[in-house]
């Protein structure tokens, strides 16, 4: 089996599924089999709950006060399994829940999985990439329509339930592109962190 909990910089990460709804251009996993000290991070199939809490219970946690779910796949594919070890992950070993996502699981799901969520996590981190939604497809090659403006409804309404709330894009973008995704962001009042290229 994959490694389901992997660390990187001094980060511990959750990697519960290999499932997305994108095919991003700059996408790890087209040239990667791994990240970190992980041997690998594709399963074979995504792992059961009582997995993701059996490695939780296998790590040492100390030193670390935040689990970041965030792996070879959109965690929020894996929606129950995720709220269910955040929940287990807060309790047991009092550590603060980010999810780095796409934002789509309100689209992937259909319905508002942000109440739910809220409960589990403590952070959001949502891939914003693009300031358009022509560009947004065009980079993250959505698997619905309508993907760019889901993204910007679940960011906005994850403010409303989530302490943390962030867009992300990296500093790759031209400048007008950035301008243009922080008035985006400011217009949602949600905070743009613009990180830098790896
Ligand atoms: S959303 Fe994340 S996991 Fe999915 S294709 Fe894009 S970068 Fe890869």
């Amino acid at each position: 089996m994959a490694d389901i909990l992997y660390t990187y910089k001094h980060q511990v990460y959750a990697n519960i599924t290999n499932k997305c709804d994108c095919r991003c251009t700059f996408c790890i996993r087209s040239h990667e089999d791994t990240v970190g000290d992980a041997e690998t991070l594709w399963h074979k199939t995504d792992p059961a709950l009582e997995e993701i809490t059996g490695a939780m219970d296998a790590f040492d946690f100390t030193g670390f006060d935040e689990l970041v779910y965030c792996g070879y796949g959109e965690p929020t594919c894996a929606l129950d399994n995720l709220i269910a070890s955040a929940k287990y992950a807060r309790q047991k070993y009092g550590v603060r829940i980010r999810v780095n996502t796409n934002g789509l699981a309100n689209l992937y799901h259909q319905k508002d999985i942000i109440p739910l969520l809220s409960e589990a996590v403590d952070a959001v981190s949502i891939s914003l990439n693009a300031p358009t939604a022509e560009a947004y497809d065009k980079v993250t090659r959505p698997q619905f329509d309508g993907a760019f403006d889901a993204l910007l409804q679940f960011a906005s309404r994850c403010e409303e339930y989530i302490p943390d709330v962030r867009l992300t894009i990296v500093d790759v973008l031209p400048p007008d592109e950035i301008d243009a995704c922080q008035k985006l962001a400011d217009s949602l009042g949600v905070t743009l962190r613009i990180r830098k290229y790896a």
